[in-house]
């Protein structure tokens, strides 16, 4: 076994490999670019080495570099992770050279698997059924068509050497096929440099079922079942889970067997994933094989018990695999659900930000998470916007779901948008538990899925003037404790004025809706005046800065995020968001005013998204930036329009660069 591995990734996977590694003895050595100097894998590697600027291209895909550290820290082997360098069968070969373990498959074995068309050329002749299409070199386009119209409609073009969803273009029918093909090319040369694609049948329903695979050196090859990972959203997958429900003893054997022997006919070696569509009738077809640890990895983790990145390890230090395919068996049922920063009423756009506030549900026997994030990190342009995978174990698929509905409603993100309530309403779907499920879940549930955004509750104003009340209450406990007077009635928390009726006026601003909500002092509490009603409250913070509320007799625990005038209202596993008017607190928007407007790093105009002189929301996208394969919506900071945009469609800016001028809006004085 290695003494000390270097961890050629950062974020969550980083962490992952690193906790494993920590469990073995083995000393670890982490790598991080400028904006990672504070992440969470940096402090918990014995040893970190910075490589770069936040680019990644700058940084973690500098193999050249890596392999240096390597050397240099005395690593005896290298973990890629995925995404970044893991796939990469020149940086695998680097790795032999110099004489450095890559914990992975052999190179040979990735470049095989690298394109998809040559990878179904390697399955077809392995016997592992494809779907029916093609996939040879012939690109000219009237004999892509021929081709086409012999497969049928609707059909799939994709890009051969694509991934993460992108560079895929459906058919419907053969008049539109010109015109999708030159697209979908387009689309590859813009994303991969590479216009090679390949076409199959279009299944309207099927589901992404895939399979763990293992291999060692020995010659054993295996199979550790298989993987849901149907609910997809722009062909990328969101929640997945193991074992795949309605699955049968017989199909898992066949589908195995096809996994098993795909990788052995490329003499596989290590963890990788099989993956394939199951169409209604029961059909299995190989799609393509990820030749690294996989995001999902742990439902299956959570399912045999086996640590994975353990076996990673052992197989890439000679050993053979811990042990036999008869004795891995499944027990009971897990989900993971992608926790991201991203905006699911904007068709899922990346969010970006500081996470001002990050609560995540306790760990336990049911209950895992994998995360490389702390509160106060940025979730930045440069990496991919996922915050943590939140994984649940039961012994069913039921027990499961409710696991994960409760686990993400105790999730509380404040500072950038997520997909926790997205993800709650998919797990809360009847469908989903009747598990009826297939890859255009999300699209065919739309509806049932993104709900409009609701007004505030009573509920969610009580909390938040409670919130305001407790404080005022605890600033002016404070002053009468460090007063000469303390017994002064100036420093009374009771509403007691002088000459002053005793209530107090909170104003709020609901999206566009301006509320007011009456406070009246009382003994022990107060009498808010809602929208539907008046109401007693009292309540307290919490040790933890919860505020443990009684709203008129119900007994409620919320949390209550501020920065600046914005109260974020977290509670019941749904936050919302109140501007508060207070004209002796104005200031703070200004930052966000400042720091939104440029471009976060270099990159490329892709739309103009508001109209100039157009009034828009706070929150409104005004430009989407492309950078690192990535879009990014610059959005409008507060409520205003636009004067002025500096750059056009597809210019390419550089960092810092200052995109529009934004008028805010002069605030109206409220009613
Ligand atoms: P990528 O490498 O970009 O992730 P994949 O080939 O793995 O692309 O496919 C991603 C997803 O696209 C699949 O999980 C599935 O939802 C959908 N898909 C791919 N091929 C087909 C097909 N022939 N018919 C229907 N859906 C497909």
């Amino acid at each position: 076994m290695f003494d000390t591995i270097l961890i050629a990734n950062r974020g969550e996977i980083a962490c992952r490999v690193i906790r494993t590694a920590k469990r073995l003895g083995i000393r670890t050595v982490a790598v991080y670019s400028d904006a990672d100097a504070g992440a969470l894998h940096v402090a918990l590697a014995d040893e970190a080495y910075h490589i770069g600027p936040p680019a990644a291209r700058e940084s973690y895909l500098l193999g050249d570099v890596i392999l240096e550290v390597a050397v240099r820290s005395g690593a005896g082997a290298i973990h890629p992770g995925y995404g970044f360098l893991s796939e990469n069968a020149g940086f695998a070969e680097a790795c032999a050279k110099t004489g450095i373990v890559f914990i992975g498959p052999p190179c040979a074995a990735i470049r095989a698997m690298g394109s998809k068309s040559a990878a179904k050329e390697i399955m077809g002749a392995a016997g592992v059924p494809l779907v029916p299409g093609y996939h040879g070199q012939n690109q000219d386009p009237a004999f892509l068509r021929a081709e086409a119209d012999r497969i049928g409609y609707p059909l799939l073009i994709k890009a051969s050497a694509g991934g993460g969803g992108k560079g895929m273009r459906v058919v419907w029918n053969g008049p539109d096929f010109d015109e999708a093909l030159s697209g979908a090319k387009r689309e590859a040369m813009a994303g991969f440099g590479d216009d090679h694609v390949l076409m199959e049948k279009y299944l309207t329903r099927p589901r992404h079922i895939e399979i763990q695979v293992f291999a060692d050196s020995q010659g054993n090859a295996l199979h550790l079942f298989e993987r849901d990972c149907s609910i997809q959203r722009r062909h990328q997958k969101v929640i997945e889970e193991a074992p795949a429900s309605g699955m049968t003893a017989a199909l898992r054997e066949q589908m195995g067997a096809a996994a098993v022997a795909a990788a052995r006919a490329i003499n596989y070696v290590g963890a990788g994933t099989v993956e394939f569509l199951l169409d209604e009738d029961g059909s299995f077809y190989f799609m393509e094989m990820n030749t690294r640890l996989q995001v999902e990895h742990p439902v299956t983790e959570m399912i045999t018990g086996l640590d994975l990145v353990e076996w990673q390890l052992r197989v890439a230090a000679g050993e053979p695999m811990p042990c036999s395919q008869e004795h891995i068996v499944i027990g009971g049922h897990a989900i993971e659900a992608r926790i991201y920063a991203e905006d699911p009423a904007r068709e899922f756009l990346p969010s970006i930000g500081k996470l001002r506030h990050l609560r995540t549900p306790s760990e336990n026997a049911h209950v895992r998470i994998d995360s490389g994030v702390l509160q106060g990190d940025e979730v930045s342009i440069h990496y991919d916007p996922m915050i943590a995978k939140l994984v649940v174990w039961d012994s069913d698929r039921s027990s499961a779901i409710r696991r994960l509905r409760q686990a993400l409603a105790e999730f509380q993100v404040v500072g950038v948008t997520t997909n926790t309530v997205f993800l709650g309403s998919v797990a809360a779907h009847p469908a989903f538990a009747a598990g009826e499920i297939d890859t255009s879940f999300i699209e065919r549930h739309r509806s049932a899925l993104f709900p409009e955004a609701a007004p505030a509750s009573d509920r969610t104003l009580a909390l938040a003037a409670l919130d305001l009340m407790l404080e005022q209450a605890d600033e002016a406990g404070q002053r009468a404790h460090s007063s000469s007077d303390p017994y002064s009635p100036w420093h009374r928390t009771n509403g007691w004025r002088l000459n002053f009726d005793n209530h107090h006026d909170l104003h709020f601003i609901d999206g566009e809706q301006a509320i007011t909500v009456v406070v009246h002092y009382r003994s022990g509490g107060y009498i808010l005046d809602l929208p539907g009603g008046s109401l007693f409250v009292r309540g307290e913070r919490s040790a933890g800065g919860d505020i443990l509320a009684d709203l008129g007799g119900m007994r409620v625990k919320g949390t209550i995020v501020r920065h600046g005038n914005t109260l974020t209202i977290l509670d019941q596993g749904k936050s919302h968001l109140l501007t508060r008017h207070d004209p002796s607190a104005a200031g703070d928007e200004d930052e966000a005013v400042a720091g939104r407007l440029t471009a976060p790093m270099p990159g490329k105009v892709v739309a103009i998204m508001a109209e100039i002189g157009v009034r828009v929301e706070r929150g409104t996208p005004l430009i989407i930036m492309e950078a690192m394969k990535m879009e990014h919506t610059i959005s409008a900071p507060c409520d205003g329009s636009v004067a002025e945009f500096h750059y056009p469609v597809g210019a390419v800016v550089n960092e810092g660069a200052e995109l529009l001028d934004f008028t805010a809006e002069v605030e109206q004085p409220l009613p």
